[in-house]
């Protein structure tokens, strides 16, 4: 991407909070012409993602956050997933939503940990369904909810509920977001809020973020997502990336291998019906084969889908949230491709695989269609 930004001096941030003034993704800033610059590679782009924004910012203490309350720097210096994310009067982004409608897929409010996260991302929906019909997701922050309040979202027009569970067993969990330095989640209170989200927007209208490289192994994540799957429930991936100056900044990226390996096998058994027990581990829990026709495997390679971005959709099912440099830099191929990847990109994508040493044979799809997971891109089979 190359973009030319105009930044305000930081100090002038400070007292611009929400609900009145809100960050959004660079990609955002792009889409809504608050920043001028394009992407390298011209795409369909429409999914704009928010944050809210707070002096004092988040004050949660995750390991692997940009916005982390014990990493260095002030709050308005921090990077959220390593780019900058402009901070914009919130009115003024609702013009520009109402402005560039045709061509918005998604939008999302993201909470932090915050003492006014639940009126203030009321306040913002409120502005934001009243003006434009694009879907809103909330990805939504647990210490601040209970079930009245998400009724209160629901009504308020929202339609999907994330949630940032990242790290995907208790244990890591505990690791990496309760037992830190300031400020502890808690993994009982962050399910309590998935099965409240779950009875209140229904089948597929929730999801979890679930990221990859934070320490847990394979079988761990496919363990989570057959979870959230037999519930209706999206898993959506993440890859880890380290952040600088996070606990966790100077810990290695997930391995190519690892992360494409995995795309594949949550997409054979969400959306292929490939059964749990034809993914086999070994002694660590890293995935070493897939027992399944081989022609179905190449099929689910060759349709390009299981390697685009996981995220909510749009009205009409196709992919919404594409968070374009959500899992990579901007100078970097694609971790998850906001556009359907196809010729050159797919065959580095299949060298990267090695299927030969991955797929063995084995049975066909065992989970009936009606009980796989919807395209997660909402996209209709061809
Ligand atoms: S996938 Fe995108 S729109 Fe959906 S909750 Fe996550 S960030 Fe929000």
């Amino acid at each position: 991407m190359s973009a030319t930004t105009v930044e305000l001096p930081l100090t002038t941030t400070l007292g611009r909070q929400s609900p009145d003034w809100v960050r959004i993704s660079y990609a955002s800033a792009l889409a809504l012409r608050f920043r001028s610059g394009r992407f390298t590679q011209p795409f369909d782009f429409g999914g704009i993602n928010l944050l809210l924004s707070y002096d004092r910012g988040c004050l949660s203490d995750c390991g692997y956050c940009g916005l982390a309350r014990n990493r260095p720097g002030g709050y308005e210096e921090k990077s959220f997933i390593r780019v900058d994310w402009p901070l914009v009067e919130t009115d003024e982004l609702v013009r520009r939503l109402v402005r560039h409608e045709d061509k918005l897929t998604r939008l999302c409010i993201s909470m932090v940990t915050h003492g006014r996260a639940y009126p203030d991302t009321l306040d913002i929906a409120g502005r934001i369904t009243s003006s434009v019909a694009t879907p809103l997701s909330l990805l939504v922050a647990p210490p601040t909810l209970n079930e009245a309040r998400l009724r209160a979202f629901r009504d308020a027009g929202a339609d999907m509920i994330g949630i940032g569970l990242d790290a995907v067993t208790e244990d890591l969990f505990r690791a990496l977001r309760s037992d830190v330095p300031k400020g502890g989640l808690k993994w009982s209170q962050y399910w309590q809020i998935v099965d409240a989200a779950r009875a209140i927007f229904g089948a597929w209208k929730v999801n979890c973020h679930t990221l990859v490289g934070l320490g847990e192994n394979d079988a761990d994540l496919m363990g989570i997502f057959a979870r959230l799957l037999d519930r209706q429930i999206f898993a959506y991936l993440f890859c880890f990336n380290p952040e600088p100056d996070s606990r966790m900044g100077d810990l290695p990226k997930t391995s190519l291998q690892r992360w494409r390996r995995i795309q594949l096998a949550k997409f054979l058994l969400e959306e292929r019906g490939v059964a749990a027990e034809q993914f086999r581990y070994d002694d660590t829990g890293a995935l070493v084969r897939i027992h399944a026709p081989r022609e179905l495997v190449d099929e689910a390679v060759t349709d390009g889908h299981a390697f685009m971005t996981n995220g909510c959709p749009s009205s009409g099912g196709e992919p919404g949230c594409t968070r374009p440099m959500g899992s990579w830099r901007p100078t970097e191929a694609p971790r998850d491709f906001p556009w359907r990847p196809a010729g050159a990109e797919l065959d580095q994508i299949r060298a990267v695989l090695n299927l030969d040493g991955l797929v063995r044979p084995g049975p066909g799809p065992s989970r009936p269609p009606e009980l796989c997971a919807p395209p997660a891109a909402g996209r209709v089979p061809e």
